[in-house]
């Protein structure tokens, strides 16, 4: 079998496991020691030191254990933020940023090869869809980078590319992955998921009740607008997708995130800040404000500074908890999907 069509190590489970340990003739507590290494990121059979040879090349030989290569990386001169370039054995990229704060390193992982939501203002839009990524390739993202870096990883944040609610099953085995108290040992409040506001999901997510934080790109304060850069609109309202978010914060008493990018002269201004304000009035949440990173054929521009600050105060004039992010890796386009659409746009000059 090639690489390809064997199933990749970290897909498996500790019951899949267990049955191919006896289905081979190996004791039941093989499949654990194997699980152990998996889960704290050894995905080298060789370095399974516990595990008799033989073994180890059956293992080899019957699933994929070399899934995901790191074929680029840049870093920051900026900030030190990293961005791992990875390939997938059926030619997808996908890319995996790795931010250093004052309280640990924290990676944002693609949940998508692509994506298809369309989202005018995004470069991974432009690039086109191309899979779903499996859960073990969303928590490969996280084990090699921490092995990479050589550091543990504190958090994790799924808004690199693709859409993690159109991946709604996958996402939801690789949180049980991250948290499982024998594996990787996450904490779901060290976990945040973003979604462009698939309102079905947002709902079927509430009722899973997990404490992992919920952030949703809200980037308009009304329909007009949000339809114009994000296509999701049109499929769910304001009123809709505010209504299940405040569910949210009803059902599972935490918090909600909007992510808002500033756009100059398209939704930083002054009417927006007060339709903002008074759409989220009384919903415990925080809006986490971004002057917008720009790509070469992005039709919008990074709002002005001044811009920025102003729409910040009008928020929190009205009672709105705002904060503006500083951008980080700007020089090495840390922004979801740009390099990935860079390196795509440059193979096909090649070919
Ligand atoms: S912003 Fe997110 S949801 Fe929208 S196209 Fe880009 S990756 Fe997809």
């Amino acid at each position: 079998m090639d690489n390809v069509s064997k199933k990749y190590c970290l897909d498996l489970t500790e019951e899949e496991l267990l049955q191919w340990c006896l289905d081979n003739g190996y004791p039941r507590f093989r499949a654990g020691q194997i699980m152990k290494w998996l889960t704290s990121g050894v995905t080298d059979t060789s370095k399974m030191t516990n595990i008799p040879a033989s073994m180890r090349q059956q293992l080899e030989s019957d699933f994929s254990f070399s899934r995901m290569k790191i074929i680029d990386e840049f870093i920051s001169e900026i900030d030190g933020t990293r961005k791992l370039v990875y390939l997938l054995p059926d030619g997808n990229i996908i890319e995996t940023v790795i931010m250093r704060y004052k309280t640990g390193l924290s990676v944002c992982i693609s949940s998508q090869a692509g994506c298809k939501m369309g989202c005018t203002f995004c470069a991974s839009a432009k690039a086109g869809f191309g899979r779903s990524l499996t859960a073990g390739e969303m928590a490969a993202q996280v084990l090699m980078s921490s092995e990479h870096i050589g550091e543990k990883i504190r958090t994790v944040v799924v808004m690199g590319i693709g859409e993690p609610f159109d991946n709604f099953e996958n996402l939801i085995t690789f949180i049980k992955l991250m948290n499982d108290p024998d594996g990787v040992n996450m904490g779901a409040r060290h976990i945040t998921v973003s979604t462009c506001g698939i309102v079905p999901k947002i709902k079927e997510f509430t009722a899973m009740k997990l404490q992992v934080n919920l952030a949703i790109s809200l980037h308009a304060p009304n329909d007009e607008l949000r339809r114009e850069l994000m296509p999701v609109a049109s499929a769910y309202s304001i009123t809709e997708l505010i209504k299940a978010c405040r569910e949210y914060v009803d059902v599972t008493g935490r918090r909600i995130t909007f992510e808002y990018s500033l756009f100059n002269e398209v939704n930083d201004t002054f009417a927006c800040a007060e339709q903002l304000s008074t759409l989220l009035k009384g919903l415990n949440c925080h809006v986490n404000l971004i002057a917008a990173n720009e790509f070469p054929s992005s039709p919008y521009k990074r709002s002005a500074p001044g811009r920025v600050q102003a729409f910040k105060k009008a928020l929190e004039s009205r009672g709105v908890n705002a904060t503006l992010r500083r951008e980080m890796g700007t020089d090495i386009m840390a922004a979801c999907g740009q390099l990935r659409r860079g390196i795509e746009e440059d193979m096909r000059k090649e070919v």
